[in-house]
C-alpha cells in the first residue's frame, strides 16, 4: 500500500514539469527563469522522492535539491515585483480585452477553417452574437469563403496567406452577408497556426450617409488605381438649395447618386460623394482583351450626363458639368497616380464651367488634353513666380481715362494692374489674377493695388479736384473680413475725398453669397466709397439680385456695346440699361469704345460716359499727369 502510494507521488512529480516545460517555450521572459527553476524544484524532489522509497539515501541528492530550492527562493524573491507588474500588466490586458470599441478575436487553423478560441464583447457584438468560442468561423459565417469587394480572393484565404507569411496584414472590405457593411480588419499571426484579429466597423467612415456613396475618405485608402475618373459637379445646385429648400436639394443629390452607382456597378468601378454637389466616377482600364466592348470615357461621360438630365424630383430637375481624364496624367507634381487622374479630371472640369458657350449637353463635358495640360502648366508657373514677393516689384499700374463722351472731358480713370516679368515677360491681368484668386494671392495683390491707386489720386485732386479713380476688387475680397478694415486704414491714411475713389465690383460670383455681398458692399459704402458693377451684362446673376443693392454707377460690358443702329440686340438691351438708371439713379459707362460711331450711338441712348481706345488705351501715371494738366479732352473732333 506505501509503496503504491510512494509510486503515485512520484508519478506525480514527474508528470508536473513534463507538462511545465512546453510553457518554457512560449511564456514571457520575465517569469521563464522561475518557471525553469520550479520546474527542476519539483523534478528534484520527484528524484529525492523516489530514492528515498526505493531507501538509497543519496545525501548528494539532498544537497542538490537544497541548492535548486535557494536559487529558487531567491529568484522568487528577487522578481516579486516585476511578477505583480506582470500580473497587473495582464489584469490591464483582460481589462482592455473585455471594454475595447473594436473586435478581438483569437482563431486557430483546423483544416481549411478556423476555430474560434476566444472573442471579446465587442467581437460578439459586432458579429451579431453569431460566433461563440468553439466554433468555426466558416460554418457558422460562410461569406468568409467568397469573395468580398475589393479583394479577389476569399476573405478566408487572405488570412491563411497571413498565417502562412507570418505577416500581419490590413484588411478593409465589404461583408455583405450574415452581417453587412464595412469593415477594417488587422489580423496578425501569433503562430503558424494562431491569429489574432482586430475588428471594427467603417461603413460610417468612408461613407456619406446621405447617398451612402463613397466619400472623399474612400481616396485616401488607394484601394486600386483606378484608370478613368469623371470629375461631376451640379450646375446652379446652389440655386436649387436656396429657392426649392434643402429637402428637394437632398433628393435630387440622391436621385443624381443613384445614377452613378448604377454605371459604377456596370463598369467594375466606384462612385464617390467628393463633398457638397460634387461627385467622382473612378472606373478600371478597360479590359485590355476586347476594349472594344467598352466604351470610350467620352461616352460613359455622356450616357452620364444623360440619365442625370433625366432625372426630376417634384418638377425639379438638374444638370451637370463633367470633366474626364483617362490614363497616366503627367502634367501635375502628386507622386500617386490617382491625385494626379483626380486634379486632371478637376482641371477639365473647372473648364467645362468656365467655358460652357451654350445649353447645349455636349457643353457640359470637357476631357482633359494637353491644352488643357499646356495652360496647366503655365498657372503652376504663373503661380511659382507670383508667390515670390519681389514680384510686387515688377508690377505696376496702368490707367485709363473714363470720359465724358460729349465732350471728351476727361472724369476720372481706372487703375489696371501691369506685371512686367523679369522672366516671363508682360503677364496680363486676365491671366493671372484668375490664378492669384485661386492660390489666395489675389489679396496681397489688392492691397498693392489699393495703396498705390490712393497715393496717385491724392496727388492727382490736387490738380483735379473732381477727378475720380477706380480700382478692380476681386468678388473674393467682399467674403474676406480683413479686407474693409484694409480698405478703411488705407483711405483714411491716403487722406483723399473718398467720394471720388471708386471699387469696381464684377457680378461673377456675387450670387455664391448674396447676404454676405450685400453687407459687405454696405460697409463700403458707409466709407462713402463710389461703388460700381464691372463688366456689367457678363454675369450669371442678373438684374434682380443686383438691384437690391443701389450702385453709384454701372459699367456695361464692351459685349453689349453695339457697333452700329443694326445691332438691335444689344441696342435694345442698352436702352433697357439706360431707362434703368433713369428711374433708380446710376451712372452708365459705356465700356470698350473704340470707334466714334459707336460713341455717338451710345450718347443717341443716354449714356454719358464712356471708356476704351477711342479716348484712350491704358497710359502711365506720368501720361495721365500730363494730360490733367494741359486739361485735355480726348475722342472728340475723330
Ligand atoms: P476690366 O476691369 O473690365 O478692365 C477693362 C479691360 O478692358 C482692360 O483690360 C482694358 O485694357 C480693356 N479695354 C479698355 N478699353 C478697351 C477697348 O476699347 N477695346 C478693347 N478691346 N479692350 C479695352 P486689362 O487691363 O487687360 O484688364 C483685364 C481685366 O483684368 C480687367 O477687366 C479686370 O477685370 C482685371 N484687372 C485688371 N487690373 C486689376 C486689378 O488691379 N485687380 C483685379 N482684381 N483685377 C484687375
Ligand atoms: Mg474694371
Ligand atoms: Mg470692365
Amino acid at each position: 500500500m506505501e509503496i503504491a502510494a510512494n509510486g503515485a507521488i512520484a508519478a506525480a512529480y514527474f508528470i508536473i514539469p513534463l507538462t511545465l516545460l512546453p510553457l518554457l517555450r512560449t511564456t514571457q521572459r520575465e517569469v521563464w527563469l522561475n518557471l525553469l527553476l520550479a520546474t527542476m524544484f519539483i523534478f528534484s524532489c520527484g528524484v529525492g522522492h523516489t530514492l528515498s522509497a526505493m531507501h538509497l539515501h543519496s545525501a548528494l541528492w539532498h544537497w542538490v535539491t537544497a541548492g535548486i530550492s535557494w536559487a529558487a527562493v531567491v529568484v522568487l524573491l528577487s522578481s516579486q515585483t516585476r511578477l505583480r507588474y506582470l500580473g497587473e500588466t495582464f489584469s490591464l490586458l483582460e481589462a482592455t480585452w473585455e471594454q475595447a470599441l473594436t473586435g478581438k478575436m483569437l482563431c486557430e487553423r483546423l483544416g481549411d477553417d478556423l476555430k474560434v478560441l476566444k472573442l471579446n464583447p465587442a467581437a460578439t457584438e459586432i458579429t451579431q452574437n453569431l460566433l461563440r468560442p468553439g466554433d468555426r468561423l466558416c460554418e457558422k459565417m460562410p461569406i468568409h469563403r467568397q469573395q468580398v469587394y475589393p479583394y479577389e480572393v476569399p476573405l478566408i484565404d487572405l488570412y491563411f496567406a497571413a498565417l502562412d507569411s507570418g505577416e500581419p496584414n490590413r484588411l478593409e472590405y465589404q461583408y455583405k452577408g450574415e452581417i453587412s457593411g464595412w469593415y477594417m480588419n488587422l489580423v496578425a499571426p501569433l503562430s503558424p497556426k494562431l491569429l489574432f484579429m482586430t475588428f471594427t466597423e467603417v461603413s460610417g467612415v468612408i461613407h456619406d450617409p446621405l447617398t451612402g456613396l463613397y466619400n472623399r475618405r474612400v481616396l485616401e485608402m488607394e484601394l486600386e488605381n483606378w484608370d478613368i475618373c469623371l470629375f461631376l459637379d451640379l450646375d446652379r445646385f446652389k440655386l436649387i438649395n436656396d429657392q426649392r429648400g434643402h429637402f428637394l436639394g437632398d433628393e435630387l443629390l440622391k436621385a443624381a447618386a443613384e445614377v452613378l452607382q448604377a454605371h459604377a456597378q456596370s463598369y467594375d468601378g466606384i462612385a464617390v460623394r467628393n463633398g457638397g454637389d460634387e461627385f467622382l466616377l473612378l472606373l478600371p482600364a478597360p479590359d485590355a482583351a476586347s476594349p472594344e466592348a467598352c466604351p470610350t470615357p467620352v461616352a460613359i461621360a455622356e450616357d452620364v450626363l444623360n440619365d442625370i438630365l433625366d432625372i426630376e424630383v417634384e418638377g425639379a430637375t438638374i444638370s451637370v458639368s463633367i470633366g474626364v481624364a483617362s490614363g497616366a496624367i503627367e502634367a501635375f507634381q502628386e507622386d500617386a497616380p490617382i491625385n494626379r487622374l483626380l486634379q486632371a479630371a478637376e482641371t477639365a472640369l473647372r473648364e467645362a464651367k468656365r467655358n460652357r458657350r451654350s445649353n447645349l449637353p455636349q457643353h457640359r463635358i470637357q476631357v482633359w488634353n494637353s491644352a488643357l495640360a499646356r495652360r496647366r502648366l503655365r498657372q503652376i508657373t504663373l503661380e511659382a513666380y507670383l508667390v515670390q514677393r519681389s514680384s510686387e516689384l515688377e508690377f505696376w499700374l496702368a490707367y485709363q481715362p473714363i470720359c465724358c463722351m460729349q465732350t471728351g472731358a476727361i472724369v476720372g480713370a481706372e487703375a489696371l494692374i501691369r506685371w512686367d516679368s523679369a522672366q516671363l515677360g508682360r503677364v496680363s491681368p486676365s491671366e493671372f489674377i484668375p490664378v492669384a484668386e485661386e492660390t489666395g494671392l489675389v489679396h496681397r495683390i489688392s492691397d498693392w493695388v489699393l495703396c498705390h491707386a490712393l497715393e496717385q489720386l491724392a496727388q492727382w485732386q490736387e490738380i483735379a479736384p473732381q477727378f475720380n479713380l477706380s480700382v478692380n476688387i476681386s468678388p473674393l475680397e467682399l467674403e474676406d473680413d480683413d479686407f474693409l478694415d484694409r480698405v478703411m486704414q488705407r483711405v483714411v491714411g491716403a487722406g483723399i475725398v473718398s467720394h471720388h475713389f471708386g471699387i469696381e465690383i464684377t457680378e461673377r460670383g456675387i450670387y455664391n453669397n448674396l447676404e454676405r455681398y450685400l453687407q459687405s458692399l454696405q460697409e463700403l459704402r458707409d466709407m462713402s466709397l463710389r461703388l460700381k458693377v464691372d463688366d456689367f451684362g457678363m454675369g450669371q446673376s442678373g438684374l434682380a439680385q443686383l438691384l437690391q443693392f443701389r450702385f453709384d454707377e454701372v459699367k456695361v460690358d464692351r459685349y453689349f456695346i453695339p457697333t452700329n443702329a443694326q445691332n438691335l440686340e444689344k441696342v435694345a438691351i442698352c436702352r433697357a440699361i439706360a431707362n434703368l438708371s433713369e428711374g433708380i439713379h446710376f451712372d452708365l459707362v459705356a465700356e470698350g469704345i473704340e470707334h466714334t460711331d459707336q460713341r455717338d450711338l451710345m450718347l443717341g441712348l443716354n449714356y454719358n460716359y464712356g471708356q476704351g481706345y477711342l479716348f484712350s488705351r491704358p497710359m502711365t501715371a506720368q501720361n495721365l499727369t500730363a494730360l490733367l494738366q494741359e486739361g485735355r479732352e480726348l475722342g472728340v473732333g475723330g
